[in-house]
């Protein structure tokens, strides 16, 4: 099989969305029956996002192998219900680290090493390692960062190089800009878009399409001005409106035939009609809820839109079988106090406390956590979350009052979250932790077996802490449930406490694995908790 490479850069501005474009046009050619996948190259130095904290990069995603990815990952899961892997982002970081790699090897025999043709191959070897995998049809690879940019440079030269060496009708450009508005001239402007094109033909590059974002319609005499400016047929110029939300945007790009004119300039058939009925069900129920549930995300990184973005979508999924709109409000743990407490949270049908790191805002995750607990308010804690449900267990019910977190009190007598065994030796920050996904074992006649249904699950992992052991029968003895276990290592995975309607915690990442198609039990889970903690108050 020839695989199909299809490159999606972006100009005038960052946010524009090409991981949603990506993501939306490989939802259109799945739908019509070829295999497809994405893959995002990111060009910062940092060997992957897993030590940039979230004000930097937003949320890091996680793929079954492990990777520590950027979120666009996430959306390109959740649209294709197809799980990625190390191989499906790189960054500039990565690509020095394996050129230079091989210097120190002497893989280069004594050839000066430089950044055309060593990086540039390294990159198209990045590219060509899933196309190599005999998988995908069609490789769709998203480049970060805007064109114009210095970090840009080579993956712009290496996709020049590609379109040459794989030739012209297995390689595309989608190029995707931004067309403004000005409202004092009550037009849109056409020329940060031609700039754009001008830059990135400067570059050797022809875009063979442009998806142009923007507020307003996109009339044909623009279109027609674009094309004429940037060398396009018109069908090749692809409005793109804002969305009210991501999920609209695969039938948006349906509409301006984006996946005809990509099919049709790699000589591809075009195949059946895309079946998205599925998809529409989901926007149909997703845009018509019966009710709505208010959740309360706890967590110390609230403010930003980015931080949390898998537990939000994560959420919109598990309102949809619910058939239940979900109003989000989120909590600053630092902003939460016994005094506040009930005002605070004393609307919401559930509590999420959220992953993170460090001691800061820890108290407010604990006071959150025995508020969800006493007042039966349904309750799901994700990694540290969970971590804080058991340190707010042992403080408040074993009476364990300095019991913490080793991440947060090295030096407490009641270390009930433990650094893990093997973290011990470890130096280097960046990769180290326990990464991806690990097996877990359900204890039947427990929440989580209701939930999930099953006995044997896998579950993605994030964290470098873990319950201690020691803990275990005396917590037991006092009510909480260890109703997940890894079967080969004995860590605990989840906890519940049965006495409560809905109270669990799990030491990894569902959001995750949470997609459109399948959205996650655990957080189905909840929202009908949430739903029955609603009606119950109603009635
Ligand atoms: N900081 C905790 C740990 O490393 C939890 C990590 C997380 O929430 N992802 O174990």
């Amino acid at each position: 099989m020839s695989t199909k490479y299809i490159f999606v850069t972006g100009g005038v501005t960052s946010s524009l969305g090409k991981g949603i474009i990506s993501a939306s046009l490989a939802k259109l050619l799945q739908s019509r029956g070829y295999s497809v996948t994405i893959q995002k190259l990111d060009p910062y130095i940092n060997v992957d996002p897993g030590t940039l904290n979230p004000y930097e990069h937003g949320e890091c995603y996680v793929t079954d192998d492990g990777a520590e990815t950027d979120l666009d990952l996430g959306h390109y899961e959740r649209f294709l219900n197809v799980p990625t892997s190390q191989a499906n982002n790189v960054t500039t970081g990565r690509i020095y680290q394996t050129v230079i790699e091989k210097e120190r090897r002497g893989d280069y025999l004594g050839k000066t090493v430089q950044i055309i043709p060593h990086i540039t191959d390294e990159i198209k070897n990045c590219v060509t390692k899933l196309g190599n995998t005999g998988i995908y049809e069609i490789v769709i690879t998203e480049i970060g960062g805007t064109v114009g940019d210095i970090e840009s440079l080579p993956y712009i030269e290496a996709v020049r190089q590609f379109r040459y060496e794989y030739g012209f009708d297995n390689v595309m450009v989608i190029h995707l800009t931004l067309v403004p508005y000005l409202k004092a001239a009550g037009e849109l402007k056409t020329k940060p878009t031609q700039h754009s094109v001008k830059t990135l033909q400067s570059q050797g590059v022809q875009p063979d399409i442009l998806v142009c974002r923007t507020e307003h319609e996109l009339g044909i005499e623009q279109k027609k001005k674009i094309a004429l400016f940037c060398n396009l047929s018109e069908n090749a110029v692809i409005e793109s409106r804002d969305a009210d939300t991501i999920y609209d945007v695969p039938l948006l790009m349906k509409e301006e035939k984006l996946d005809q004119v990509v099919l049709d300039r790699l000589k591809l058939q075009l195949r059946e009609e895309p079946s998205l009925r599925k998809w529409k069900d989901f926007l149909t129920k997703f845009k018509n809820p019966k009710r709505t549930v208010k959740i309360g995300l706890v967590g110390k990184y609230v403010e930003l839109q980015d931080a949390y973005k898998s537990i939000l979508e994560a959420l919109v999924h598990a309102g949809v079988p619910n058939e239940c709109a979900i109003d989000i409000v989120s909590y600053h743990s630092e902003e939460i106090d016994e005094e506040n407490i009930e005002k605070q949270l004393g609307s919401v049908q559930a509590i999420i406390v959220a992953p993170g790191f460090g001691r800061r805002g820890l108290a407010g995750k604990i006071i959150a956590i025995k508020y969800a607990r006493e007042n039966k308010v349904p309750f799901l804690g994700i990694c540290l979350g969970m971590q804080c449900a058991v340190i707010e267990f042992a403080r408040n019910v074993l009476n364990l009052k300095d019991a913490n977190s080793y991440e947060m009190d090295s030096k407490t007598d009641h270390a009930v979250i433990d650094l893990m065994e093997e973290q011990k030796s470890v130096i280097d920050m960046g990769g180290t932790m326990r990464l991806g996904a690990y097996e877990c074992e359900i204890q039947p006649q427990t929440l989580a077996h209701r939930i999930y249904g099953r006995t044997d699950i896998s579950e993605r992992h994030r964290h470098r802490f873990e319950f201690n052991n020691e803990y275990k029968s005396q917590m037991e003895g006092a009510g909480m449930v260890f109703s997940g276990i890894n079967p080969k290592s004995g860590l605990v995975e989840i906890v519940e406490l049965p006495e409560h309607p809905f109270f669990l915690g799990v030491q990894f990442h569902p959001e995750y694995k949470s997609t459109v198609a399948n959205p996650h039990a655990l957080f189905k889970g909840l929202i009908e908790a949430a739903v029955n903690e609603m009606e119950a108050v109603t009635a």
